[in-house]
């Protein structure tokens, strides 16, 4: 994915000393990528709607139809919000390696605080914020680059694609020239002479 201005400026942190409020760093290794305070922005956002999604009350989650684009595009039932949760644990075990699936884990699906997860895990307290950083940055990242369907942007996975209108525009061409094909239909006619 090819990050933009556009993508990250609205994310990154107005104090930020490394991308100063624009959300985008350069450098010969990286070249031009997100900043860390963006991918942080990321997955807090995605994480805060995992647990609204999880604390809500369950006879609130209801099944809602929506439209799968594609090729074979169809229209189907789903549980948004359960589809989300489980996209949400699934995602984050394949990203993180092991150490850091059990901080994710203890911190940030048990709620345990930093007190505990240290006592726990046989650490002390600026590895544990470390590494709570690393797991935000990995995974705001893998959120939002996530291919086909990214969990960030949030109403796009929740409502569909926006797509802009040049693109609704010549996607309705070809239907458009092939109506008026159809209306072309010469049906036998009686001839008179
Ligand atoms: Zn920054």
């Amino acid at each position: 994915m090819e990050w933009t201005r556009s993508d990250t400026i609205a994310l990154a942190m107005q104090k930020c000393a490394r991308c100063h409020g624009l959300g985008l760093r350069t450098g010969p290794k990286i070249g031009i990528g997100p900043c860390n305070c963006v991918l942080r922005a990321i997955f807090r956002a995605c994480y805060a709607r995992f647990r609204y999604c999880v604390e809500k009350e369950k006879h609130i989650s209801r099944a809602t139809l929506e439209f799968i684009p594609g090729r074979d595009s169809r229209v189907c039932w789903g549980r948004k919000d359960e589809e989300y949760i489980a996209d949400f644990c699934l995602v984050s075990r394949r990203t993180l390696n092991e150490l850091e699936h059990k901080v994710f884990k203890y911190h940030f699906l048990l709620g345990a605080d930093w007190r505990l997860c240290t006592r726990r895990l046989g650490m002390d307290r600026g590895n544990f914020f470390h590494m709570v950083y690393r797991i935000e940055q990995k995974l705001g990242r893998a959120f939002r680059e996530l291919k086909p369907y990214a969990l960030y942007p949030l109403d796009e996975y929740f409502h569909g694609p926006r797509r802009p209108p040049e693109e609704i525009r010549t996607e309705t061409k070809p239907a458009l020239r092939q109506t008026q094909r159809r209306a072309a239909l010469r049906p036998p006619l009686l001839k008179t002479a």
